[in-house]
């Protein structure tokens, strides 16, 4: 026992799996149809960073969820599906190969309608809601796309999220690298920089949880 978070080895990884996921049936097929892609299925979740968002929305009885970075669906079909049934959830992804995967597997699992899915660069998209009226629309946000617009994402978030609200920021570990001084390139430096900014960031409170490739979880500020 320790005072510091468990290192989580594969036999002791593979455990957590086995005694807390329940994945469902629509969610483990479309797991394994993205990593039949190769090795840009690393860019989806993992299945029990899924459950723990899922429960958020639940927990938090989130209405409206926006995400940035869709990919082929994944955490989109799993928040949305906890998500109540006149919930909306916001899909931002710049590929309709991708998010094309995710498509049949949200019919199937009945969250079809609950998702609006915006093709297109994020940013823009963002700034088009947010011209549109619906700032403080959104109760939790999932920002998981291009590392170097993570603070424009998170900056335009906190005017779309309401006072209250939730944004998850993912890959805020990057592999360890962020604590690698000998690790320069531009996304590390990106997401070093976005996780020196909320530290000191005091429109939200905030947690880093180092679930999957790292989750931070910011609630703006009442
Ligand atoms: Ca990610």
């Amino acid at each position: 026992m320790s005072n510091r978070t468990i290192q989580v080895d594969e036999r002791l990884y593979d455990y957590i799996l086995d005694v807390s996921v329940r994945e469902s049936g629509v969610l483990r097929k479309l797991r394994e149809e993205t990593a039949a892609l190769g090795g840009v299925a690393r860019m989806q979740i993992s299945p029990e960073q899924g459950q723990f968002m899922a429960f958020l929305v639940e927990l938090t009885g989130a209405r409206r969820m926006l995400e940035v970075g869709t990919f082929t669906g994944y955490s989109a079909l799993a928040c949305a599906a906890a998500l109540p049934p006149d919930g909306e959830f916001v899909a931002c992804d710049v590929s309709k190969e991708w998010t094309d995967v995710g498509q049949k597997y949200w019919q199937e699992a009945g969250v079809f309608e609950k998702i609006t899915l915006k093709l297109g660069p994020a940013v823009e998209t963002l700034q088009t809601l947010l011209a549109q009226g619906q700032g403080n629309a959104f109760d939790m946000m999932f920002i998981d796309a291009d590392k170097s617009s993570y603070l424009q994402y998170y900056e335009l978030g906190l005017k779309l999220v309401r006072p209250g609200g939730l944004i998850l920021i993912d890959n805020v570990l990057w592999g360890g690298a962020v604590a690698d001084p000998a690790e320069q390139d531009e996304d590390t430096q990106a997401i070093r920089a976005l996780n020196e900014k909320l530290h000191t960031d005091n429109r939200i409170t905030l947690s880093l949880i180092p679930m999957g490739d790292g989750l931070t979880l910011a609630r703006r500020r009442i």
